[in-house]
């Protein structure tokens, strides 16, 4: 795998170094549950080459690593029928709130108005079992 960096977290993600909950994964990206779950189903989809932000892309990069963002989107919306609508989001550098510098994408799903605002990341994470968090992948991946 080309292009990673050691001590990138993100990267020891694509290299299975840290464990994750993967959705999708081809030669370019991966998707996998944010462990935070802003609200539940919310992914991540990070390219395999380590790109900061969106300040490192060309445009041959958005095209390769973004074209995967309505294919994850609509196994998430399909995997759940209460969710109604879908937040993509992306914090580039550390002013515009973004933590792991590998660039990556959030998609929130959206149920109701009473849904948690997304910036700065509510962390939901002691409200989910390793089998919760299966069970939501599981029911993405079963989409793709
Ligand atoms: P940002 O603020 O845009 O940099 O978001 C970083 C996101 O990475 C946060 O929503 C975290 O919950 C998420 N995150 C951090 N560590 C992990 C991990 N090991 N597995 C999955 N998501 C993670
Ligand atoms: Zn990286």
């Amino acid at each position: 795998m080309a292009e990673l960096e050691k001590d990138c977290l993100f990267c020891k993600i694509i290299r299975g170094e840290v464990p994750s909950y993967t959705v999708f994964e081809n030669n370019d990206v991966k998707a996998f549950l944010d462990i935070s779950q802003v609200t539940k189903g919310h992914t991540l989809i990070i390219p395999k080459k380590h790109l900061v932000n969106f300040f490192d892309y060309s445009q041959e990069d958005a095209a390769r690593f973004l074209q995967y963002i309505p294919l994850v989107a609509q196994a998430i919306k399909k995997s759940d029928p209460t969710i109604k609508g879908m937040n993509v989001e992306v914090n580039n550098g550390e002013i515009a709130g973004q933590v792991v510098m590998h660039s990556h994408i959030h998609l929130i799903p959206r149920r109701g108005e009473n849904d948690p605002i997304s910036t700065p990341h509510v962390n939901n994470a002691d409200k989910y079992s390793e089998d919760d968090y299966q069970a939501v992948a599981n029911a993405i991946k079963n989409n793709l």
